[in-house]
């Protein structure tokens, strides 16, 4: 099979690639080969009837198919380039930006039109946020919602499934160099094109190593996120979700000047299970239809750690955290703020008596017996900062389930272009470690479709 540009991974790095480029070269032959479904067969066997938990299925639907990671999302596109990724350092600021709203309205002509677009610009939230020691990071959000998020999936691909042939369930093995340019290899057959376009995400990152050791592309090691999701009742956040949707902020603690910082906020939203490599952590999201909303938001505190030397695999150090809380706790724990505070375990009846009312059925535990010390202050330390701009935050009824993890690719080595050491092969999306959300994956495929259009 001779094709002029191969894509593997359709999550939204491959799929705006293909998007750019069948849209202004229609002449073009392009490939797409994906190790899961197609969407509409993407379904996680957990019904909570008969599958209670994870069964390691060989591809996770959650995870894997048309959509990639991002299909069940919250689809909350952040516009920003104070995070979500580091694009910026390689394409630059302003182009950043402009990808980013180029795929924004790429959105809104194929279903996301209707859902609103949030923004930082001239909050006084942000004023009020200094005042307490918190920086509030700018951004313009649109929140497209777990439902709209999947109608806009599924318009691309109808658009795109004729013009394009996709290869669905077939991972592919390895990446070889050819005369002119490179041959995918997968079970039973292998293909050929100038152009090879690799956007494979968190799931193929080990993929992605093996493809570098044998390419000899060089990479460097990446951080890991470390934290627990916060649930509380959505009336307390309301000041900033009501006018943000979601707030990023920041905070600097007073013990380690360490760097505690929100992410992924679910106002009216549900704390949800995680499964990574069979590790079960926790994550959250909400769906803008009203129906499906619930009385709490919750949000993620993080803390980063980097590793170097002699020890440099930061994912393992976040990975051996989560399977001790596994181990303690059969899964995610959930503990009271005041439990916290008080140096004991949360249980049942606590939890009961508590006024939050947990979306996630947890086991309720201690997470002082999980999180190394350090990090746990750093986040006791925040709520307290969050309470003075959200009271009711540090209030002992607030939950925390832990432990939610963020992990991040290493870092592939690429050019200006996203261009790897080798003409012709591109490393773009979660997969390259240069991103890490919807917005900064998807407007790097738009930027590689580009320049292969520039070329081809
Ligand atoms: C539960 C959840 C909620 C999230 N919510 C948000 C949010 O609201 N906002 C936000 O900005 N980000 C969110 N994210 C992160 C976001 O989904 C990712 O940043 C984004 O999907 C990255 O896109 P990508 O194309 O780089 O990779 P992915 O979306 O991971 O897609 C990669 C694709 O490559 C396929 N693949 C892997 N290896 C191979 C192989 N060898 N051969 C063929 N195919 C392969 C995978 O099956 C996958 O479909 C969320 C993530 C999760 C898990």
């Amino acid at each position: 099979m001779k094709y002029d540009v191969i894509i593997v991974g359709a999550g939204p790095g491959g799929i705006y690639s293909a998007y750019e480029l069948i849209t202004k070269n229609p002449e073009l032959k392009i490939a797409v080969f994906e190790a899961g479904n197609e969407l509409a067969k993407r379904k996680c066997p957990i019904d909570g009837d008969k599958v209670k938990s994870c069964i390691n299925c060989k591809t996770c639907s959650i995870m894997s198919g048309f959509g990639g990671a991002g299909a069940f999302s919250d689809g909350k596109y952040n516009i920003t380039n104070d995070f979500g990724g580091t694009l910026y350092e390689y394409i630059g600021k302003e182009k950043a930006i402009e990808l980013m709203e180029y795929v924004d309205s790429i959105n809104m002509a194929n279903g996301g039109e209707g859902t609103k677009l949030y923004s930082t610009a001239g909050t006084s939230f942000k004023k009020k946020c200094i005042e307490n020691k918190l920086t509030l990071l700018d951004a313009s959000v649109r929140h497209l919602g777990t439902d709209k998020n999947y109608v806009v999936l599924e318009n691309l691909y109808n658009k795109l499934k004729d013009k394009i042939d996709f290869f669905f369930m077939t991972p592919i093995n390895s990446v070889r160099k050819t005369e002119g340019g490179y041959e995918v290899v997968y079970d039973g057959g292998s293909a050929d094109a100038e152009y090879c376009i690799i956007s494979v995400g968190r799931s193929g990152s080990k993929w992605m190593q093996t493809v570098c050791e044998e390419l000899e592309i060089p990479t460097e090691s990446n951080r890991v996120d470390l934290g627990v999701r916060v649930e509380l009742p959505a009336v307390v956040f309301e000041g900033i979700t009501d006018e943000l949707y979601e707030g990023k902020i920041v905070y600097r603690t007073q013990k380690f000047e360490d760097r505690v910082r929100t992410f992924c906020m679910n106002p009216h939203g549900s704390v949800v299970n995680e499964n990574t490599n069979g590790i079960i952590t926790v994550n959250g999201h909400s769906y803008e239809d009203p129906a499906l909303q619930t009385d709490n938001t919750n949000f993620a505190l993080l803390v980063s750690k980097h590793f170097s030397f002699p020890f440099k695999n930061s994912n393992e150090y976040g990975e051996s955290i989560s399977r001790l809380s596994n181990m303690l706790g059969g899964g995610v724990i959930v503990q009271r703020f005041g439990d916290l505070e008080r140096g004991r375990r949360s249980t049942v009846q606590r939890i009961l008596e508590g006024s939050v009312t947990p979306t996630l059925k947890a086991t309720p535990g201690d997470l002082s017996l999980v999180l190394p010390k350090r990090i746990l202050d750093g986040i006791i330390e925040m709520i307290y900062a969050l309470d003075k701009i959200a009271p009711g935050t540090a209030n002992d009824d607030t939950l925390l389930y832990g432990v939610e993890v963020k992990f991040y690719n290493m870092e592939v080595k690429v050019d200006n272009n996203l261009e790897s050491v080798h003409k012709g092969l591109y490393v773009i999306g979660d997969g390259s470690g240069v991103t890490h959300s919807l917005s900064h994956a998807s407007a790097s495929g738009v930027h590689v479709a580009r320049r292969i259009l520039d070329k081809a």
